[in-house]
């Protein structure tokens, strides 16, 4: 069961107030996607997780959350025509505005999650050559949040998953083998090294698509190695 529930809230840039749609409870049932995207039901909330002020256009997680800089990035000309940019889907620019601002308090993991969100966006869509400079835009980010010591995800192996999924989404096959390559050379789960092995995969495919953990590996392998990750987590608490 998906609760989103309308919620007056006022912006910390222009104190002016707006309705926005905020998540009161979710699920999800299935598979993750190879780069982490949520299965239904979490997967169709997207449009909670970024808030955009009809007044000013101040585009935050929390919009009723001030931050560094914030009004400085938006007076930017670069900030306002994102805001209005044909080009991409409305809930894209949110997010990619979003992005700019985490990018000035140099937040830069969340950052390259903003446009990881904002590919999907147009993912969703089905508009390819946005998603795709939303991706570049996500692992510029990435590797400068990785470069200045920022976890990109809670679990490591999971960071570098997203990496290789949106190298080889972005196109960029010859960046996403090498990184593949270095990163089976490292202890993995075997559940994250059969993942590393579809996506090696699919980059000698060259394809691009977006594919669920279960599409990649298998429905039973999925199933039987996160099993086996749990019982191991388990054993070792
Ligand atoms: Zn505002």
């Amino acid at each position: 069961m998906t609760r989103m529930v309308p919620k007056l809230i006022k912006c910390a840039v222009c104190d002016q107030q707006s309705e926005q749609m905020v998540l009161g409870s979710t699920s999800s049932f299935g598979a993750p996607d190879l780069d982490g995207r949520p299965p239904s039901l979490m997967r169709y909330t997207i449009s909670c997780w970024v808030q955009r002020c009809p007044s000013c256009g101040y585009c935050a997680p929390q919009i009723a959350e001030p931050g560094v800089k914030t009004t400085e990035v938006m007076a930017d000309a670069f900030y306002q025509t994102q805001l209005h940019n044909h080009s991409f889907p409305v809930l894209a620019n949110s997010f990619l505005c979003a992005a700019l601002i985490q990018q000035q308090q140099g937040q830069l993991a969340d950052a390259g999650w903003s446009c990881v969100h904002a590919a999907w966006v147009c993912d969703d869509e089905r508009n390819t050559i946005a998603a795709q400079h939303c991706r570049h835009k996500a692992i510029a980010l990435l590797q400068q949040a990785t470069d200045a010591g920022q976890q990109t995800h809670a679990d490591p192996e999971h960071g570098a998953l997203l990496l290789t999924d949106v190298l080889r989404r972005s196109g960029e096959f010859a960046a996403a083998a090498a990184y593949c390559q270095h990163m089976l050379a490292q202890p993995l789960s075997p559940l994250v090294q059969r993942m590393l092995a579809a996506q090696q995969a699919l980059i000698t495919r060259r394809d691009t698509s977006g594919y669920t953990i279960e599409e990649a590996i298998g429905e039973t392998t999925y199933h039987t190695l996160l099993e086996q990750q749990k019982k191991e987590g388990e054993r070792d608490a």
